[in-house]
Parts: C-alpha cells; sequence; structure tokens
C-alpha cells in the first residue's frame, strides 16, 4: 500500500496520541503497511512505564492469555483482539529480535534482561516502517473541522498537525508522577463517547485503624493465600446481574506493608472490589490445619495448635492470629470453629493505595462505543481507542501487556 501523497508536511494518514505500549506497537503496525503516522507523547522518552513494568523486566505476555483473564463490562470484547494478535505472534516479535526471555510463573513471560530490550523492539518496528516520533509535545487541543487537527506545542514552538485517522492510546491513570493523564478521556468525552467510571486496580489496600493496629508492625511478612472480594449482593454487572458468580479468586501471595496488605493475591482482587466491601483470605489454603489436634490422644493446647500454624506461616504471623483468634475452647467443634476462621478471614479495608500506587486503571472508555475488530468508534469514524484508555484490564500477569499489543495491532491493521 502507497504512503499519502499529500504534499503538505503537516498532514498524516494516522496521528496516534501516546508513545506507550498501545500507542508504539500501533504506530509500527500502520506504518508497516504504508501509512503515514505521526506519534506523539509529552513525556521526553519513549514507552516510560514499559521501562517500569514487572520490576524492569516487563512481564509482556501471559501463556494462558484469554478473555476470562480480563474485567470489562462486555467480557467478551477483548476476544476478538486476543484471537488475532495472540501471546504466541508477541513472542514471535520478541524471539524476531533475540531477546531473551523466560516464563516465572503461570505463563508470566519476562525480559532476561531488561525493559529496555522491549522498547528498543518497539522503537526499531516503528523506524523501520517510517514512523514519525515527537517527544516532548504537549497536545493543547484535538478537533475534527473535516479532518481531525491536533495543535501542539514543544520545545521548538507550536505545531499543528492534522490527519485522517486519530488514534488514541494516552493509557490509564496510574501513576501521574510517570506522566499518565486524563486525555483519553477527555478526548472521548469531547466527542460524545460514554466512559465507565475509572478506579485504581492492581493496587495495595490500606487497612482501617484497628486492623492497622494488630497487623501494621508485621510488615514485610508474607504467605501463600486464596484471595477473593466479597462483593455486596446489591452490586450488579451493569447488566442487572449481581457479579457474585463472576469473582474469581486467587491462590498467590499476600504481603503484609507498613499501611495494608500488598502482594499479587491482594493486588489481583483489588481489580474485583468495591469500597465499603470485605475481602476474605484463606490462610491455609487446601490445608486441615487441626487434623493434627483432633488425632486422639493428640496435645490439644496453644503449643500444639501453634506448632500447627507454624508449618503454613511465619511464626510471628502465627503467634499473631493465635493471640488475635484463638480458639475458644479444645472441644471438636470448637477446633472446626477454629479450622474455619482460618479459611474465611475477612476483612473490611478502608480503601487502596490509589492512583499512586496503582498498577493499572479500571474502567475507561467503553466497549459499547467500539468496534472489537478495529477498535474505531462507532459514532465517529476514524478515531480509533486502544490499550489502556479502553475499558478492557487485565488480571496481573502481563495480561494488560497482551492488550495494549492485540488492541493496537487490530487498529494499526484498520487505518
Ligand atoms: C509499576 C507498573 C508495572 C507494570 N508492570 C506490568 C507488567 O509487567 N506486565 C503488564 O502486562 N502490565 C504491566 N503494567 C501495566 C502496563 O504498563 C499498562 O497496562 C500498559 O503500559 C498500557 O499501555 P498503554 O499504551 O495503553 O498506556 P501507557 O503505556 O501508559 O502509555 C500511554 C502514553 O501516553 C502518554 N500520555 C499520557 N497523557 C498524555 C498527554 N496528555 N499528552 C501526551 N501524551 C500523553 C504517556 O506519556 C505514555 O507514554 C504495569 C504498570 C505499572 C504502573
Amino acid at each position: 500500500m502507497s504512503r499519502s501523497t499529500s504534499h503538505n508536511p503537516g498532514h498524516f494518514d494516522v496521528i496516534i496520541l501516546g508513545a506507550g505500549a498501545a500507542g508504539l506497537m500501533c504506530a509500527a503496525t500502520a506504518g508497516r503497511r504504508g501509512r503515514r503516522v505521526l506519534l506523539l507523547d509529552h513525556a521526553e522518552r519513549i514507552g516510560k512505564k514499559i521501562l517500569i513494568s514487572g520490576g524492569g523486566r516487563a512481564n509482556f505476555t501471559n501463556l494462558h492469555c484469554r478473555a476470562e483473564n480480563f474485567l470489562s463490562e462486555n467480557p467478551h470484547f477483548a476476544k476478538s483482539a486476543l484471537a488475532a494478535f495472540t501471546p504466541s505472534d508477541m513472542i514471535a516479535l520478541v524471539e524476531k529480535h533475540r531477546i531473551p526471555y523466560h516464563e516465572k510463573t503461570l505463563g508470566q513471560l519476562f525480559c532476561d534482561r531488561s525493559a529496555q530490550d522491549l522498547v528498543q523492539l518497539l522503537a526499531r518496528e516503528c523506524a523501520e516502517a517510517g514512523v514519525e516520533i515527537r517527544t516532548g509535545t504537549r497536545i493543547l487541543a484535538v478537533s475534527k473541522p473535516d479532518r481531525f487537527r491536533v495543535d501542539t506545542e514543544s520545545a521548538a514552538g507550536p505545531a499543528s498537525f492534522t490527519a485522517d485517522s486519530l488514534i488514541i492510546a494516552t493509557g490509564g491513570l496510574s501513576i501521574p508522577k510517570m506522566g499518565a493523564t486524563a486525555l483519553g478521556y477527555e478526548i472521548a468525552t469531547q466527542f460524545g463517547l460514554d466512559l465507565v467510571p475509572c478506579r485504581p486496580a492492581l493496587v495495595p489496600f490500606v487497612f482501617n485503624p484497628q486492623d492497622t493496629e494488630r497487623w501494621c508492625d508485621l510488615s514485610g511478612l508474607s504467605a501463600e493465600v486464596i484471595a477473593s472480594a466479597a462483593p455486596s449482593p446489591r452490586r450488579g454487572n451493569g447488566n442487572g446481574n449481581s457479579r457474585r458468580n463472576l469473582q474469581p479468586s486467587f491462590r498467590e501471595k499476600l504481603l503484609i506493608t507498613h499501611r495494608g496488605l500488598s502482594g499479587p493475591a491482594i493486588l489481583q482482587i483489588s481489580s474485583y472490589w468495591r469500597p465499603g466491601e470485605e475481602i476474605i483470605l484463606d490462610l491455609a489454603p487446601a490445608r486441615e490445619l487441626t487434623a493434627t489436634l483432633l488425632q486422639p490422644n493428640a496435645r490439644r493446647d496453644l503449643g500444639a495448635a501453634l506448632a500447627a500454624l507454624r508449618t503454613l506461616l511465619p511464626a510471628r504471623l502465627a503467634e499473631r492470629w493465635l493471640e488475635l483468634h484463638p480458639p475458644a475452647a479444645w472441644t471438636n467443634p470448637a477446633l472446626a470453629r477454629f479450622e474455619d476462621s482460618l479459611h474465611t478471614w475477612r476483612l473490611n479495608p478502608a480503601g487502596t493505595e490509589g492512583y499512586a500506587k496503582a498498577e493499572v486503571t479500571a474502567g475507561g472508555v467503553s466497549t459499547a462505543e467500539l468496534d472489537a475488530k478495529t477498535m474505531q468508534s462507532r459514532k465517529l469514524p476514524g478515531l480509533f481507542l486502544i490499550g489502556e484508555v479502553v475499558d478492557v484490564t487485565g488480571w496481573l500477569g502481563g495480561y494488560n501487556f497482551q492488550w495494549a499489543w492485540s488492541s493496537a495491532t487490530q487498529a494499526g491493521n484498520a487505518v
């Protein structure tokens, strides 16, 4: 396909706002198809969030990625994009660039060396595709008199560009320090698109004052748990149905922090949690802790209970649990209640650490506004939205990048 024949240097086939994971992938895809692409970002460098992702090694996809691993008002929306550009497609790209990687756990693929490898991959793909990238560029206004028009300002001064297609890839609200802004949501609203209310997701919890007092001196301790959110029965999923049956639980690590709870199990359920609701933790997944105490002739006292608990939990956590939740008696029914309390620790978090610490933003531009095969606005042809700005939010474990790659490829192939 030939590039735009327009002689106007300020006119492009495609302008993409946001040079993060989705914007870079989309630019490379469209550029390779012969489109003349301009990629704009207000940050001084591209892919800043990629660089800090996965502890600096970017968990760039997940081998088991399916639509079930995402939250959205429309749980089916992501299927088309995830099928069109799969984890295997991303792995092929990583291998093409000879980037060493490994599976850490649960299908999560990380760069061996550094997330910088991934940013270089995307930069090289964009360069080969002839994409023009302008960083350090503030977006002042977006309009559509006839074509799309983007007014900008940079160190070189003000400049305006026009394009036949405009792609919004400005990400979510998480980590404002890294340059996150609400620009994508504002442009969507300006053009009349509906938003699903945003909230921090994959985010640590903050304890209420009572639990702070009880647990926070144990910060740094961790344990394997099964975590689940316990939605209020009145909460619907937007279609008038209870969400209860849609709530997954996660068997992963919990970490006590100096303000509350974190660790993968907690981050996962935080995406499903709403203020005021409880979370439920199983501190002894698939174990029957009191089995030894219930044996004939077994000792039944605090020492024996503590010994059993210590096989599961760090010593100080086991001691604290027993201090706060001792068996009411040493009878079989009381031990059964003690066992039950270990498997159903109900907590009422005061809140979350918010966007400052959230890995992603749940909610965003409603999928009802978009064609799942192209990511194009149904109301305004030529406008596309991709990546985290859309109401599709992945679990922890490489799913959010896979969504960025997949949704970006859909749009890059459609413009
Ligand atoms: C600490 C951390 C670790 C993470 N680790 C992982 C991981 O290992 N695996 C995983 O799958 N996901 C991870 N994520 C989530 C993942 O980084 C995001 O889901 C993903 O980057 C979203 O891609 P995006 O392109 O939609 O948005 P982003 O990558 O956030 O890119 C948006 C771009 O838009 C630009 N922009 C924003 N506002 C404006 C504006 N007003 N003007 C101009 N430009 C603007 C930004 O500068 C940025 O370059 C992590 C997130 C965080 C915060």
